[in-house]
């Protein structure tokens, strides 16, 4: 890895950080060491850096804000890349907003609440990155990012680059053309509708304090962990089976919102791993229904044996 940090460096492609843990990368707070971080200091500068590294054949794994990703306690010996210091997060040009893929959505929302635009609001109470929630079509309080999003440029696998519009993006719950075929976000066209400052700013408070009522916020997770099953609700299965609560180690079901399983403190991807297999057996044995763990999967190889969407 030596080369491909002096690569980065001589070029002068960004930063390079050695060493590091999807610890420190995650919400969830878990996950082994990381030989490379790259952090592009502009989207040029990722594409050459892709076109030299593609061919090396080493693990690669785009990180936006973490807070969807499981990582295990295995080191990572390749590239984690980071788009949080590109020096542009969006530009606005009337109606439409581009933005970069490190790009938080909750200061977008903010941004957006204080210019007057709607749209934006369910965004406010997701702590992902543009990329990320492109890639996972994040949504809440029913509306997702495909409501929004005009087009996408996006990095295909061969290191072309495509723009695609809103329908060539194959969306749908918590799922895009991006998962499929390995995408990387470059670039990303938003159009917001005109409304006033303080409409949008209550649709926004009301939202986030109803989020804070019913969900571990505050808590280090990756949001809810399993997929509701057509026709239940994941949490309730979950508290039927008397899992509210129940812990492995450090690893816990919320006692406040069963879908979400926390670290409480040091919990090893191990514990949480156990915690999601037991709550998926026991859901099986109780309802013969099979609970999908809906987080992003990272360095764990086929032992993982878990259902994940
Ligand atoms: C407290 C909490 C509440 C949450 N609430 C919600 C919610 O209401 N609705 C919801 O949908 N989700 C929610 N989530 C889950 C999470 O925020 C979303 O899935 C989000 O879209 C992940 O974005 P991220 O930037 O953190 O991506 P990461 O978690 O870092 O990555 C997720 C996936 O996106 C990929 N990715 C990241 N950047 C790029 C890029 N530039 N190009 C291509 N792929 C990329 C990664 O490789 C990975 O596969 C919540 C999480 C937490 C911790």
């Amino acid at each position: 890895m030596d080369d491909v940090k002096k690569y980065v460096l001589t070029n002068g492609l960004g930063e390079i950080r050695e060493n590091r843990t999807f610890k420190e990368y995650t919400t969830l707070k878990v996950g082994g060491r990381i030989r490379l971080v790259y952090y592009p200091n502009s989207i040029d500068n990722f594409l050459k850096f892709h076109k030299y590294y593609i061919p090396l054949q080493r693990p690669l794994f785009v990180i936006g804000a973490g807070s969807n990703v499981f990582a295990s306690d295995d080191d990572f010996d390749g590239v984690v890349v980071s788009f949080s210091k590109l020096p542009l997060r969006y530009y606005r040009v009337g109606d439409n907003f581009t933005c970069y893929p490190g790009c938080s959505v909750v200061r977008l929302a903010y941004d957006l609440s204080r210019l007057g635009y709607t749209g934006g609001e369910f965004l406010a109470g997701i702590p992902a990155t543009i990329g990320g929630a492109v890639y996972m079509n994040a949504g809440a309080n029913g509306s997702e990012m495909k409501d929004i999003l005009v087009s996408a440029k996006l990095l295909c696998k061969d290191g072309s680059v495509k723009e695609y519009k809103n329908n060539e993006l194959g969306f749908a719950y918590r799922k895009s053309r991006l998962q499929e075929e390995g995408l990387i976000v470059l670039e990303v066209k938003l159009r917001f509708t005109k409304s006033d400052t303080i409409t949008v700013r209550n649709k926004l408070n009301e939202l986030k304090s109803k989020r804070n009522s019913s969900q571990p916020v505050d808590e280090k997770c990756a949001g809810c962990t399993f997929q509701n099953p057509a026709g239940h609700s994941a949490w309730k299965l979950i508290d039927q089976i008397g899992f509210r609560g129940y812990k492995i180690n450090q690893a816990q079901v919320s006692e406040k919102h069963c879908n979400f399983l926390i670290n409480n403190g040091n919990a090893k991807s191990e514990d949480l791993m156990k915690l999601i297999k037991e709550i998926q057996e026991n859901v099986k044995r109780e309802f013969d229904i099979d609970l999908k763990c809906e987080w992003v999967l990272v360095n764990f190889d086929s032992k993982s044996n878990i259902l994940n969407n």
